[in-house]
């Protein structure tokens, strides 16, 4: 058996309000910089209540990050500065590069009384923090699954798994974005590019992502695997589990964040925020 990484950290999503009064989970975010370097932040905006999510998330901007919408029920409908509007249904994703700039608004809506999805924030490096913005959106039936073995079952959204590629490509730094199922007890082993930083997040059933130790985490646990080793390992429950991977690629830069806005330093920011009260936030393209 090759190396298998330990869990270096896992630790429960935390309750929180975004938005306009969004009730939400964050798994991890600005308190573990820069843990999960080139991830920012995962919010799990899975929700009952309607009057948790209706107040959704009213125009805003970004900057210097790449926003990623996976919806697993119900669907959030868009409209940008760029023109575009639409929305995300079930099973759909969309990989945002704010780059530059981008002003837009995101409202979670019911389907058949139900609403469920994760936001995932990408640090862009230094480098390319003020590209042109763009978007790529890729509805759930064109999202590949593969089954590399009995009993696993994987969506992958960016990424490789037994030569399939996800759809959504040339992003920055090529991280992976999976989201995989295992039956029950089944194991499963994906291998973790050399210095990549790979996290899961529980979202259904239970699973040990630690060999070494006997400890079964569930729904709503964030886990960063250590740097050493270069696979993980993973064994199902007796009720089987389903997570969230994703890998990527450090970037080691500076981070001056506030809110929805991600740059290197406190000017740069600072500039951002100017900018955005002048009305001069958005680059002619
Ligand atoms: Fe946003």
């Amino acid at each position: 058996m090759p190396p298998a990484k330990a869990v270096a950290k896992a630790f429960p999503a935390r309750e929180t309000i975004e938005g306009a009064g969004v009730r939400l989970h964050r798994a991890f975010g600005y308190d573990q910089l820069p843990l999960f370097d080139p991830f920012l932040m995962l919010d799990d905006f899975r929700a009952e209540r309607p009057s948790d999510y209706l107040a959704g998330f009213p125009w805003h901007p970004h900057r210097g990050i790449e926003t990623v919408t996976y919806m697993l029920e119900g669907r959030v409908e868009h409209g940008d500065s760029l023109g575009h509007s639409g929305s995300v249904e079930a099973g759909g994703v969309q990989w945002m590069t704010a780059g530059s700039g981008i002003i837009h608004q995101e409202m979670p809506k019911p389907v058949d009384g139900r609403m469920g999805g994760f936001q995932l924030w990408v640090n862009l490096p230094r480098s390319h923090k003020m590209i042109d913005p763009r978007y790529q959106e890729v509805p759930g039936d064109e999202i590949p699954v593969v089954s590399p073995q009995r009993g696993v079952r994987i969506r992958i959204i960016s990424g490789t798994v037994d030569e399939v590629s996800g759809p959504v490509q040339d992003i920055v730094g090529y991280p992976e974005f999976l989201d995989v199922t295992l039956g029950p007890d089944v194991p499963f082993s994906h291998e973790v590019k050399a210095e990549h930083t790979a996290a899961a997040y529980v979202i259904g059933g239970s699973g040990n992502f630690d060999l070494r130790q006997e400890r079964e985490l569930s729904n709503l646990t964030t886990v960063l695997f250590a740097q050493e080793g270069r696979w993980v390992h993973i064994i199902a429950g007796s009720r089987g589990v389903r997570f969230l991977y994703f890998s990527g690629k450090p970037l080691r830069d500076p981070v001056a964040w506030r809110g929805p806005i991600v740059m290197n330093t406190e000017e740069e920011l600072r500039q951002a925020f100017d900018e955005y009260r002048k009305g001069t936030f958005l680059r002619k393209r």
